[in-house]
C-alpha cells in the first residue's frame, strides 16, 4: 500500500501503482471526469502514471493553470500529427504550451504555411482529436530514440536527444503519431473539442539567429466550442482596444523615429489628461501628508554606485554621460530613490519628525531592447508617480495601511473593481539571501499582512518572492477583458537606508536607521494610461476624459448661441468645445462618437429660443432639451459617482 497526501492535508491509502485518475475516482466520479493532469511530489505526471511510492498528489482540471498547460501541450501533438499528414517530409522540433495556447516549430519541406491553410490544419486536427486516442508514454533507450529520428532525417530531434541522458528518454504515442516528449498530457485527444490556428511566424532553431529559420505555428484549443467562440470575440475586442491604436485615434501620444524608439511624445490632449491624473493624485497625497520634491534627470555615477543601481543598470542600460571634465560621469536616472535618500540626508531628524514622505512625478530612463518595446507599456523613458516614506520600524504598520488606502482610492476612482494583491515574503529556508535583521523582517512582513487583512484586500502570500532588501505588496488588476496587469507596488527597503547611512534620533537619544518604503499607485504614468485605455476602450471616466462635451450648432446662425453655451459651461468647469465647421450635424455627431466625447450638445432654433441644449450621450442615448443648469448638475452627479472621496 502507499500513502497519498491530498492538497487539503488528508492522507489516503491506495494499492501500489494506483493512478491519479483512480485516486480522483475514489473521491468522486465527477472529479474523475474532469481531471486532465496531475502533479505528484512536485513533478507533473500523466493521469495514468502508476504511483509507486508515498507522496503528495494534486489533481488539475481545465480550470487550473496546470490543466490548461497539459491541455494545450497535448493539442500541440495533435496539430503536429495533422501537419505531418498534410505536409509529408515536415521536420518537427518542439511544441510547448504557452500562456494562451501553444506553438509548434517545424521545418517545412518546401513552401510555407499562411492564413489560407489554417482551416485545413484545424479540420485535420479536429478529425484526429475526435478519434479519442489515448496519450501513452513509453521509455526508449537513447540508441532507439536516435535511430527513430535518424531514419526520419530529423536532425532537430536528434540534437535534442543527444543532449539527454540514456534512461531518461520517453516518447509519447497517440493514434499513429509518436513524439519525443517528457510528458504532461491529458488522458486522450477526445477532450479537445475546438482547435484554432491563430498565426504563423518565423523562429530560429533554439532562438539563435545563426541557425535555420523554422515556421512557428501558434494555436489554441478548448474543451468546448463555446469557449473558443468567446475567446475569439475577446481577441477581436482586444484589437479594438489596443492602446497604441486608441492613443493615435484620440490624439493622446505618438512616437517619432527621429526622437528615438521607446520615447513617447505626449500630444496636447494626452498631456492634459496626464496632468489631470497627476493633480488627482497630488491632491490626495497632500491630504495623506506627502511633500512634493523635484530632482534632476541625471546624477553622478557615484550616486548610483552607492545605491547599487549602477551594478544593476550600468552595463546593460544607457551608458554614462561624459563631460569636458576628465573623469566626470553622469547617468540618466534609472530610479528616483537615490535622489530622495540624499534629500532625507540634508538634515538630522528626531523620531518625532517621522515619517517623512517625499513624492515626485519622476522621469526615469532604462534601456530596453528594441524588440521588447511595446507602445506605452514597454518604453525607454517613463514617469513614475513615485514616493519614498522614511519611518521608524514601529510606524510601518500605520504607513502600510495609509498607502493601501491611497491605492484603493486611486483604483476605485478610475473604475477598477477587480483587483487582488500579492504579498511577497522571505524564503525561510534561505535566510542568508536577505539583508536586515530577522526581527525587522518579521515586523515588516507582519505589518504588510495585517494591513492587507485589515483593508479587506483579496491577497495571496508568496514565500520566496521578496526582494533581498525587503518584503512587498503588489496590486494586480483585471481589466474589462479579464486580462491581468501588475500595477503599483508597495516595497519595504532595508538596503538603501544602510547604503546612504540614513538615520534618525530615537527616544533613547541614540541614532537609528529609518525604514524606507517605495510606493507608486499608478506604477508609471505611461503604463497606467495604456492600461486605462485598454480597460475603458478609450471611454475614460467623465472626470478624466479630454473633452466632456462638444457643442454642435445646427447651422451658422446658431454659432453665437453655441459660444454663449460654451462660456457658461466653462464657468461651471466643464471641459467643452464648439464644432463650428461647415459640416452637417450628422457628420459632426459621427466624428464626436469616434472621438469618444461623452456628451454632444446640439443647439438649434428651439434651443436658442428656450435657452436650452439638446443632449445626446456617447453611444446614442437622447436626453432631450434641457437647461444648462440641469446639464451641469448631471455632469457633476456622474463625476461624483466615480470620483471617490479621500
Ligand atoms: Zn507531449
Ligand atoms: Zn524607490
Amino acid at each position: 500500500m502507499i500513502k497519498i497526501t491530498l492538497p487539503d492535508g488528508s492522507v489516503k491509502e491506495f494499492e501500489k501503482a494506483t493512478t491519479p485518475l483512480e485516486v480522483a475516482k475514489s473521491i468522486s466520479e465527477g472529479l474523475a471526469r474532469n481531471v486532465i493532469s496531475a502533479k505528484f511530489n512536485e513533478t507533473i505526471v500523466e493521469t495514468t502514471t502508476p504511483l509507486e511510492t508515498d507522496g503528495s498528489l494534486v489533481l488539475f482540471t481545465w480550470n487550473d493553470k496546470e490543466g490548461k498547460t497539459a491541455f494545450w501541450h497535448s493539442t500541440s501533438h495533435i496539430v503536429a500529427q495533422a501537419i505531418e499528414e498534410l505536409y509529408p517530409g515536415v521536420k518537427l522540433t518542439i511544441g510547448p504550451a504557452i500562456e494562451n495556447g501553444f506553438y509548434y516549430d517545424v521545418e517545412l519541406p518546401n513552401g510555407s504555411i499562411s492564413e489560407k491553410d489554417f482551416s485545413a490544419i484545424e479540420k485535420k486536427a479536429l478529425e484526429i482529436a475526435r478519434g479519442k486516442h489515448d496519450y501513452k508514454m513509453r521509455a526508449v533507450s537513447k540508441a532507439d530514440a536516435l535511430a527513430f529520428y535518424k531514419k526520419q532525417g530529423n536532425e532537430y530531434k536528434v540534437e535534442l536527444i543527444e543532449n539527454l541522458e540514456d534512461g531518461t528518454i520517453t516518447f509519447c504515442d497517440h493514434d499513429t503519431f509518436t513524439d519525443l516528449c517528457r510528458g504532461g498530457h491529458i488522458p486522450n485527444t477526445g477532450i479537445v473539442k475546438a482547435i484554432k490556428i491563430l498565426s504563423v511566424a518565423g523562429a530560429y532553431w533554439r532562438g539563435n539567429e545563426n541557425n535555420t529559420q523554422l515556421t512557428r505555428i501558434y494555436g489554441i484549443s478548448f474543451p468546448k466550442q463555446k469557449e473558443l467562440t468567446e475567446y475569439l470575440a475577446l481577441l477581436e475586442e482586444a484589437k479594438k482596444r489596443d492602446h497604441r491604436k486608441l492613443g493615435k485615434e484620440l490624439e493622446l501620444f505618438t512616437f517619432s523615429q527621429k526622437v528615438g524608439q521607446g520615447l513617447p511624445l505626449w500630444l496636447p490632449k494626452g498631456a492634459a489628461l496626464r496632468e489631470r491624473l497627476e493633480n488627482f493624485l497630488k491632491k490626495a497625497q497632500k491630504k495623506a501628508g506627502y511633500e512634493m520634491v523635484v530632482t534632476p534627470h541625471i546624477g553622478q555615477k557615484e550616486l548610483y554606485v552607492t545605491s547599487g543601481h549602477y551594478e544593476k543598470y550600468g552595463e546593460d542600460s544607457f551608458q554614462p554621460i561624459h563631460t569636458p571634465k576628465e573623469g566626470e560621469e553622469f547617468l540618466l536616472k534609472p530610479m528616483n530613490c537615490p535622489h530622495h535618500c540624499e534629500i532625507y540626508n540634508t538634515k538630522p531628524y528626531s523620531y518625532k519628525e517621522l515619517p517623512k514622505r517625499f513624492a515626485e512625478f519622476g522621469t526615469v530612463y532604462r534601456y530596453e531592447q528594441s524588440g521588447e518595446l511595446h507602445g506605452l507599456t514597454r518604453v525607454r523613458g517613463f514617469t513614475q508617480d513615485d514616493a519614498h516614506i522614511f519611518c521608524t520600524p514601529d510606524q510601518l504598520d500605520e504607513e502600510f495601511k495609509n498607502v493601501i488606502d491611497l491605492s484603493l482610492y486611486v483604483l476605485g476612482s478610475l473604475g477598477f473593481e477587480n483587483f487582488t494583491a500579492q504579498v511577497s515574503v522571505r524564503d525561510l529556508d534561505n535566510p542568508e539571501k536577505y539583508i536586515g535583521s530577522v526581527e525587522n523582517w518579521e515586523k515588516a512582513e507582519q505589518a504588510i499582512i495585517n494591513a492587507a487583512k485589515e483593508k479587506g484586500l483579496n491577497f495571496v502570500i508568496e514565500a520566496g518572492e521578496a526582494a533581498f532588501y525587503g518584503p512587498k505588496l503588489d496590486f494586480m488588476v483585471k481589466d474589462a477583458l479579464g486580462r491581468q496587469w501588475q500595477l503599483g507596488t508597495i516595497q519595504v527597503d532595508y538596503n538603501l537606508p544602510e547604503r546612504f547611512d540614513l538615520s534618525y534620533k530615537g527616544s533613547d537619544n541614540e541614532l537609528h536607521r529609518p525604514v524606507m518604503i517605495h510606493r507608486a499607485p499608478f506604477g508609471s504614468m505611461e503604463r497606467f494610461i495604456a492600461l486605462l485605455l485598454e480597460h475603458t476602450g478609450g471611454n475614460f471616466p467623465l472626470w478624466l476624459t479630454p473633452e466632456q462635451a462638444i457643442i454642435l450648432p445646427v447651422s451658422e446662425k446658431h454659432e453665437k448661441y453655441a459660444e454663449k453655451v460654451l462660456k457658461s459651461l466653462e464657468n461651471n468647469e466643464i471641459r467643452a468645445l464648439v464644432d463650428s465647421r461647415n459640416e452637417t450635424v450628422g457628420k459632426k455627431i459621427r466624428e464626436a462618437e469616434m472621438a469618444k466625447i461623452p456628451f454632444m450638445l446640439i443647439v438649434g432654433e428651439n434651443d436658442e429660443a428656450d435657452n436650452t441644449i439638446s443632449v445626446r450621450k456617447h453611444g446614442g442615448e437622447d436626453l432631450g432639451a434641457i437647461s444648462i443648469a440641469t446639464f451641469t448638475d448631471l455632469v457633476n452627479t456622474e463625476i461624483n459617482s466615480t470620483l471617490k472621496t479621500f
